[in-house]
This record gives C-alpha cells, structure tokens and sequence, in this order.
C-alpha cells in the first residue's frame, strides 16, 4: 500500500510535516507547497499508485471516492461555484514530479485557459 521512498506516502502516514487538511480511511487532502493559486490542494489516495497509468477497473471505487473529497472541498474552500480546475499530471511529459498519483484542485482566481 505505502512506498517506503515516496514523499507523499510520506505525508499519508503523517511521517513527514504537512498542511493536511483532510483525511479518511482512503484519501488525504493537504495543501500543495508552492501554490499556483489562492487555493491549491493536493488530493492524493493513501495507496500508493504512481501515475493514471495504474488506475485499472479495480479503482474505479477508490477515484470515484477521491472525486466525491474534491467536490466537497471545492465546496468548503468556497471555489464551488466560482470555479477550480482538477489536474492530474502524467508521467515526463505531462510534467508530473511526484510519482504519487495526485489530483491537483486549483482555484480562487480566474485561471489561464490555456492547457498545456
Ligand atoms: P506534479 O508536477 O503534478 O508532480 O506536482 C507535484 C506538486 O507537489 C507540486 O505542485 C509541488 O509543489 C507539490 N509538493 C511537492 N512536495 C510537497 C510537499 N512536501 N508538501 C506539499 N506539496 C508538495
Ligand atoms: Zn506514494
């Protein structure tokens, strides 16, 4: 489930300091270090998957779960109904740096349309 080399399993296990703003049996939510907006959370599943490339059918519950978490964080950091984008970058050329898969939910001021 967690991987010893891996700085967000990390931060799940609490092992290492972070903003984590929440947490259930299957997800962790924590504000990204060097934020791109006013809000920008992190929402990672606590199990230890690298990229969108190992999201096979057995997930299908765990990302839907880990959606239904942004939704109401949207909600509680008031991003809901303005707007916020989710990003999940994939592998070098989708520029992923952390090899944790994470969902990157950005908001609070109009964001470049532009994508990629
Ligand atoms: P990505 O390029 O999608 O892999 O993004 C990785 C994100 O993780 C970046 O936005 C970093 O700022 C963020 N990050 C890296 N280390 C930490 C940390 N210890 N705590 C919070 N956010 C982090
Ligand atoms: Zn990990």
């Amino acid at each position: 489930m967690y991987n010893d080399d891996c700085i967000f399993c990390k931060i799940a296990q609490r092992k290492i300091p972070s903003d984590i703003i929440y947490e259930d049996d299957q997800v962790v939510a924590f504000k990204d270090i060097q934020p791109l907006a006013p809000v920008h959370l992190l929402v990672i599943p606590k199990n230890h998957l690298s990229s969108v490339n190992e999201v096979t059918s057995e997930y299908e519950g765990l990302i839907g779960h880990l959606f239904g978490v942004i939704r109401r964080l949207a909600q509680e950091f008031g991003v809901a109904e303005t707007g916020y984008r989710v990003v999940t970058n994939t592998g070098a050329d989708g520029g992923q740096v952390v090899g944790h898969i994470h969902f990157h939910l950005l908001g609070g001021q109009a964001l470049e349309a532009k994508i990629g």
